[in-house]
C-alpha cells in the first residue's frame, strides 16, 4: 500500500567516532532476537516509526521452528507449522520496515547511553533503547535419537505439541516441576503417561507431586534415563536405563517429551540487568521495563511461567509500546 512506501524506512544512520575513527550505526530501536516476542516488538515499533533495527539471532524465528504444527496459535483456524508463522511475522515486521539482519549479539554495554551491542564480535551498534528478544533454550538430555526425532514425537513442550498425542502413550523426561506439570497435562490427553526420573525423589513441589501421584495414568519410572528413543518415521518407543541396576527395558510410546528445564539466553546481559537464580530478566511490575532505563525485556528470556508463542507476542507489543513512551519521555523521538 502507498502509505507504507511513504514511510521512512531509513532505519539507521551511520555516524563517525572521534576515538577510532571508525563508523559506528547508530539505531532508535535495537531489537534483539526473532521469536514471536521480537517480531511483534518489531511490528509494533516500525508502526510508531521507531525505526526497528533487529538482528535475528542464531535460530531465526526462534524456538518455534523446531515445532512442527502450531493450532493454539489465534487466528490460524487450520493450524500452521512453526516455520511459516516465524515467516509470516517476519513479513509483518518487514512491510512495515523493520530492518531484519542476520547476527547475534555478543556483547553489551549498557553502562551509559546510547548503549552499545556488538554484533557476531565484530560490529559494533549504538542503540538508544534496546528490546531484548532473546528467548530462552530448552534442555535437552543430547541423545542422538533424541535430536534425530526432533518434531516427529520428540518435544520440549507439551502444551504445544501434547494434543497430538491424544489417547496414545507418551514419555515425559524430568523430576521438577516442568515436567510434573507437563505429565499432569498430558495426563488429561494421553492414553497413559510415563515420567521417567533419574532419581527416586521429585524437585517438583510437594502439591504438584501429590496430583501427579494421584494420577492413575501417570507411571513414574523411577531410577530411570532414556538411553535412545526409537523409531522409524516417528517415535515408537525409549529404552530406558536403571541408574541403579544398570538394567535396560523398552516402554512403547509415541511422544518423548523432555522436561529438564530451559536455560534464559541472558548470559550476555548478566553485568547489567537483574534477573532471577536462573537468569530469566526481571521487569518491572507489570511493565516490560528492565533495571535499566531504555533497555526493554519481552518473551521467553523473561518469562519462565507461560512461555507460549501467544503470550511471548503479547509482551513483545508491550516493549514496542514501552519502548515508544521511554523514547519520549527522554525526548528521543
Ligand atoms: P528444574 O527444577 O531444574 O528441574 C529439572 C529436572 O530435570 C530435575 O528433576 C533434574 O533431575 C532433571 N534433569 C536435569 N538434567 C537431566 C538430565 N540430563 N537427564 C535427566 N534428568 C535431568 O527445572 P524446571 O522443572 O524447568 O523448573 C525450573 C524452575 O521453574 C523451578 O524453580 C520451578 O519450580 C519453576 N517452575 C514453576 C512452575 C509452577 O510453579 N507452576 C512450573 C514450571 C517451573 P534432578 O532432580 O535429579 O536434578
Amino acid at each position: 500500500m502507498d502509505f507504507i512506501k511513504k514511510m521512512d524506512t531509513a532505519a539507521s544512520e551511520t555516524v563517525k567516532t572521534n576515538n577510532s575513527g571508525e563508523a559506528k550505526e547508530k539505531v532508535k530501536c535495537l531489537i534483539l532476537g526473532s521469536g514471536p516476542a521480537g517480531y511483534t516488538a518489531a511490528i509494533y515499533a516500525a508502526r510508531a516509526n521507531l525505526n526497528p533495527v533487529m538482528y535475528e539471532g542464531m535460530q531465526i524465528g526462534g524456538q518455534l521452528t523446531t515445532t512442527t504444527e502450531v493450532e493454539n496459535y489465534p487466528g490460524y483456524p487450520e493450524g500452521v507449522t512453526g516455520p511459516v508463522m516465524m515467516e509470516d511475522f517476519k513479513k509483518q515486521a518487514q512491510r512495515f520496515g523493520t530492518d531484519t539482519r542476520w547476527g547475534m549479539a555478543t556483547s553489551v554495554d549498557f553502562s551509559k547511553r546510547p548503549f552499545k551491542v556488538v554484533i557476531d564480535e565484530e560490529t559494533t551498534i549504538e542503540a538508544e533503547s534496546v528490546i531484548i528478544a532473546t528467548g530462552a533454550t530448552a534442555k535437552y538430555i543430547g541423545l542422538e535419537s533424541e535430536k534425530a526425532f526432533m518434531g516427529y514425537g520428540v518435544s520440549a513442550c507439551a502444551t504445544c505439541d501434547g494434543f497430538f498425542y491424544k489417547g496414545m502413550d507418551v514419555a515425559v523426561v524430568g523430576g521438577g516441576d516442568t515436567a510434573l506439570e507437563e505429565a499432569l497435562y498430558l495426563s488429561g490427553i494421553c492414553r497413559k503417561v510415563y515420567l521417567i526420573h533419574r532419581r527416586d525423589e521429585l524437585r517438583g513441589s510437594k502439591i504438584m507431586q501429590d496430583r501427579l501421584l494421584a494420577k492413575e495414568n501417570i507411571e513414574v519410572m523411577w531410577n530411570n534415563v532414556p538411553k535412545e528413543v526409537v523409531g522409524s518415521k516417528t517415535v515408537e518407543g525409549v529404552i530406558l536405563e536403571n541408574t541403579k541396576t544398570g538394567e535396560e527395558k523398552r516402554i512403547d510410546v509415541a511422544g518423548f517429551f523432555v522436561a529438564i528445564g530451559h536455560k534464559p539466553n541472558s548470559d550476555i546481559f548478566a553485568d547489567y540487568l537483574d534477573t532471577d537464580e536462573v537468569g530469566y530478566i526481571n521487569t518491572i511490575a507489570n511493565t516490560s521495563r528492565t533495571n535499566v532505563p531504555g533497555v526493554f525485556a519481552c518473551g521467553d528470556v523473561m518469562d519462565n511461567m507461560y512461555r507460549q508463542a501467544v503470550t511471548a507476542a503479547g509482551s513483545g507489543c508491550k516493549a514496542a509500546i514501552d519502548t515508544e513512551r521511554w523514547l519520549g519521555e527522554e525526548g528521543l523521538i
